[in-house]
């Protein structure tokens, strides 16, 4: 529809998740007003992300070290763990101050429509991790929909013969929705009353 280097960004930005083409427009013809020290600081922010930001080489959250924040926090509990998607769901449960422990990134959630089984995600690399034995709970806070449920029920199944306290977070939560939708209250809430689920 443009030329050259502004169709370029048009189709860039229309990449990004929950982008339609008229939002990437918009932005696109934000950047272009935009004074060029505002756009720096953008292109600065990207570059970094890219060179600096990892994943965790324990959990995968995202990390600047090579382990992130909290697994490196010696003041966190060793014996929980608690399995989510992606590290915006991190993001969503430290803000609720309800859980001190550790956390597991699965790097999203069982779907058989967008073919994405347990081999795509880091289950492996959950089950090594409690394989010591020094793990005594799992939470399962996968998000309150389809996929977060059948990824729930699958861990529950795989980690029962190793007799942790498997549990998942409580109802409550919008259902349907992201992790990161449900507000502070309700997600500790949820965290609080989560319930045990024996496979
Ligand atoms: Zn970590």
């Amino acid at each position: 529809m443009y030329e050259g280097a502004v169709q370029d960004l048009i189709d860039e930005l229309g990449r990004l998740p929950g982008v339609g083409p008229k939002s990437a427009q918009r932005i696109a013809f934000h950047l272009l007003a935009a004074e060029s020290a505002d756009v720096g600081r953008l292109v600065a922010a990207l570059q970094r992300v890219q060179a600096e930001v990892r994943f965790c080489v324990t959990c995968y959250n995202v990390a600047e070290n090579e382990q992130c924040r909290i697994c490196r926090d010696p003041r966190r509990s060793d014996d929980v763990i608690c399995v989510v998607e992606e590290p915006k769901d991190v993001v969503a449960i430290e803000r609720t101050r309800e859980f001190r422990g550790r956390y597991h990134v699965l790097g999203g959630a069982i779907s058989p429509i967008e073919g994405v089984g347990p081999d795509d995600l880091r289950v492996k690399e959950l089950m090594t991790r409690l394989m010591d034995g020094a793990v005594t709970e799992l939470i399962i806070a996968t998000d309150p929909n389809l996929e977060g449920e059948a990824t729930a029920a699958y861990l529950a199944r795989l980690v029962g013969p190793l007799g942790l306290a498997v549990s998942r977070l409580a109802s409550g939560l919008p259902v349907g929705g992201d992790l990161e939708y449900a507000d502070e209250i309700t997600l500790g809430r949820a965290f609080e009353g989560r319930r045990r689920i024996d496979a």
